[in-house]
């Protein structure tokens, strides 16, 4: 059985330290025995050959394409149909790396928890029947609805300091709470690791946070990331590892720091890490993963999981965690970051009413122990007070041993206590699967404890404020029912007229009995053996699932035509304005439903991103629409006029296009309609290389003012991409623009492409590639 309070077999979780340690020291003679940061250490004990990405020994963060093997894969529900079906595509019958599904994103918060996960199963039961049956027959764990929210159970399950995995879900850094490297990609960067061949990145930056100095009071360490996300902005992480370092590490929980590292995916980070420390060795033993314990510390006697000493970063932050006070992020966007003192003259400056409407707790960023120990200590001195919850407060707990940790403890208890409904242990409202029943339409604000608000994210509402806070400042809140309510200074009134004021609450960091597993029936057998002989199951008129068809080369092979390696002449289908997260791409919340179904999802294409020609959303223009056609429609009614027309397209796009999630249906879709390329001011890292892994080729703007030099209808033809395309890495590669107008003049771009990202494009999409290397 599986008890994680237990100590298990640990030979397939700990990671090879032995055999990283020695590839290390390979890399560090090549790069001359200088001092390396935590960050490269883990980097470069994977490179799968150091001699190759470290030939020159010279300039390699920001500059060199690492070729890596990892240790691990973990997938979430709704991003894995895409990854196994390209799995299943590519033809192996086991996966190369051990792998991981986790059944979280597609339950519906409503009522409450048993309600909402039954009527979730039910209706997402061709999904989950598809990813156990394809996680039978390729080896794959399962961990069925109701286990927890994939990043908590990685947590406590399968992170291990030192360790090198991919997640196909933009949170997964948040296993770097225990000093690792876990890098959040979109599916098809999954299908490399799981069919074994090399990952590549782009060596990150490091950037060094020194932390001084101990969190107090009401600070917590949201508030750490909450501040770092104001100072950085959504973009200051790009291409960036944010390496922590300095005593301030040492004085924080080890979930702690996975809250910090969760929330680098707000700032665009590559991800985030922290040297080990013992707290991370007391998460390990609690978590039943004693053997890792004693494997890390002897991986740290040999300085293997701390950056040297006299390393240099890329940039050095400086945070004296006891100058931190409660920070709340938002609405709209994470970085908007205002400190708890300033917050009610904030939301007074901006004429906003002074209403709470419901207050939300947990999700994978903040649902540990210590989290929930917190808030049930606040619920218990305002419950001793008399008071109640004045709006709708719901917890969603991060796994079910979690859940059933709580519940063992009472911490369950002084929740419900106050009025608060406990909801699955899943995703629920953090990704707009919460069906909830009031405030449709309407202006109001939310508090909540999860990572991420842009518009729409949580109840589909564009009117809908979202503000990141604390669990215990957002249950603080739900108490007052204000926004302008600071709980470090001011009191409520309790029923029989008194004045009462909350203790900051403190809270326990593991429990004091440990963990207990709950229903283990949701658990996997932890190294299950692939059963060749299992049936995928997708039916055939499946609204939900369906098989991919390779997507086809752009280029016309074998030709003699000068052109044939030049992209075809394509049409401008749309300017974008502003910001286009992949949430503006490929919307989720009711789309969920659609992941494993390429053409019915790809009819949510941009539908929220803005048109610059005339600022409205959803809406583009058809230029050479016929009599019985409009010259305006959606944004996926055009491209599918495009594409019924074979007229290849592209789009012009504005800074950070593609910022937020690993979500590849974001370059899956726009493809499938016969996109080709996307010129942007710049790219968010993840996004990007998603389009250049289905053969859609990103450029970047030399002049950032061009950008207005382009628009819908426009033609564009590549120059120079033969060039590239023939081998000459440092090939540039030019756009010539024919307007409609008549005129025509030449722009300069730029472009990240590697010699492996080239055979991309080329194939058509890296899974054609893989599928070809295989066949050769
Ligand atoms: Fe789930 Fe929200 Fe965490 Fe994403 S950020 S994994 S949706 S809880």
């Amino acid at each position: 059985t599986h008890a994680t309070t237990v100590n298990r077999d640990c030979s397939s979780i700990t990671p090879p330290y032995v055999q990283l340690i020695e590839k290390l020291g390979r890399a560090q003679e090549l790069l001359n025995n200088r001092p390396l940061t935590l960050a490269e250490k883990i980097l470069y004990s994977h490179l799968t050959d150091p001699e190759k990405s470290l030939a020159n020994g010279g300039k390699i963060r920001g500059e060199v394409y690492l070729q890596l093997s990892l240790e691990r894969v973990a997938m979430q529900d709704a991003s894995a149909q895409m990854a196994l079906l390209q799995f299943m595509s590519a033809g192996l019958s086991r996966t190369a790396v051990p792998s991981s599904i986790h059944c979280d994103h597609l339950i519906q918060a409503s009522v409450g928890a048993d309600a909402d996960l039954q009527r979730s199963i039910e209706s997402n039961k061709e999904v989950f029947d598809f990813l156990e049956s394809a996680a039978r027959k390729y080896g794959i764990e399962f961990w069925k609805p109701g286990s927890g929210i994939i990043h908590q159970i990685v947590l406590e399950n399968y992170a291990a300091p030192g360790m090198l995995m991919l997640g196909t879900d933009s949170h997964t850094p948040n296993a770097g709470g225990l000093g690792m490297l876990a890098i959040g990609v979109g599916g098809a960067d999954a299908v490399d690791a799981m069919t074994g061949t090399p990952w590549e990145l782009k060596a990150p930056q490091i950037v060094g946070v020194h932390l001084t100095g101990k969190l107090n009071g009401w600070a917590t360490p949201k508030d750490l990331i909450l501040h770092l996300a104001g100072k950085l902005t959504v973009r200051g992480g790009t291409g960036r590892i944010l390496e922590y370092f300095g005593p301030g590490v040492f004085s924080q929980s080890c979930t702690g720091l996975a809250t910090v590292a969760n929330m680098g995916a707000e700032v665009g980070a590559t991800t985030s890490t922290f040297p080990y420390t013992p707290n991370m060795r007391a998460y390990l033993n609690a978590t039943g993963r004693a053997p890792v314990a004693q494997a890390a510390d002897e991986a740290a006697a040999k300085g293997f999981l701390s950056a040297d000493e006299g390393a240099e970063y890329d940039e050095v932050i400086e945070v004296n965690l006891s100058d931190l006070e409660p920070t709340i992020n938002g609405p709209f966007t994470p970085d908007l970051a205002t400190p708890l003192s300033k917050f009610g003259a904030f939301v007074q400056e901006q004429g906003w009413k002074d209403e709470v409407s419901a207050a939300l707790i947990g999700s994978c960023t903040n649902s540990s122990y210590e989290d929930m120990t917190r808030v049930a200590e606040l619920a218990k001195q305002a419950k001793a007070a008399g008071l109640t919850t004045k709006v709708p407060f719901l917890c969603t707990p991060g796994s079910e041993q979690i859940r059933a940790t709580m519940e063992r403890d009472d911490v369950t208890a002084s929740l419900e206590g106050v009025g608060a409904v406990v909801l699955a242990n899943a995703c629920g409202p953090c990704i707009g699967q919460w069906k909830r029943a009031d405030k449709k339409g309407e202006e109001n604000a939310i508090l909540t404890s999860f990572n991420r608000n842009f518009k729409s994210r949580n109840d589909g509402n564009q009117l809908t404020m979202n503000f990141l806070a604390s669990p215990t400042i957002v249950t603080a809140m739900a108490f007052s029912g204000k926004l302008s309510f600071d709980p470090t200074t001011d009191s409520l009134t309790t029923p029989s007229g008194e004045s009462f004021k909350f203790s900051p609450p403190t809270g326990q960091d593991l429990p004091a009995t440990g963990f207990t597993p709950g229903n283990i029936d949701l658990y996997p057998a932890y190294t299950p053996e692939p059963q060749p002989d299992t049936e995928v199951v997708i039916s055939k008129d499946s609204q939900r699932l369906e098989l991919l068809e390779p997507f086809t080369s752009p280029f016309e092979e074998g030709s003699n035509n000068p052109r044939a390696l030049e992209l075809p002449t394509m049409k401008v289908l749309m300017k974008v304005r502003g910001k286009c997260t992949t949430d503006h791409i490929s919307a989720a919340g009711p789309w969920l439903k659609y992941k494993g179904h390429l053409t019915n999802i790809s009819e949510n294409l941009l539908i929220t991103a803005v048109n610059d020609e005339n600022g409205d959303i959803n809406v583009a223009f058809d230029h050479e629409h016929d009599a019985s056609q409009s010259t305006s429609d959606t944004i996926p009614a055009v491209a599918k006029r495009f594409k019924s027309r074979g007229q290849p397209w592209a789009l012009v796009v504005d800074d950070n296009y593609g910022e937020g999630s690993a979500r590849e249906h974001a370059a899956l879709q726009p493809r499938f309609y016969g996109c080709a390329m996307i010129l942007a001011r710049s790219f968010a890292r993840i996004h990007e290389t998603n389009l250049k892994k289905q053969g859609i080729l990103p450029l970047w703007f030399v002049d950032k003012a061009d950008y207005a030099r382009i628009g819908s209808g426009d033609a564009l033809e590549t120059t120079g991409l033969a060039d590239l395309i023939n081998g000459n890495q440092s090939a540039t590669v030019a756009l010539k623009v024919t307007k409609r107008s008549g005129e025509i003049f030449e722009i300069p771009t730029r472009h990240t492409m590697s010699s492996d990202q080239v055979k991309w494009l080329r194939a058509g999409s890296a899974l054609n590639h893989i599928r070809s290397q295989m066949m050769s």
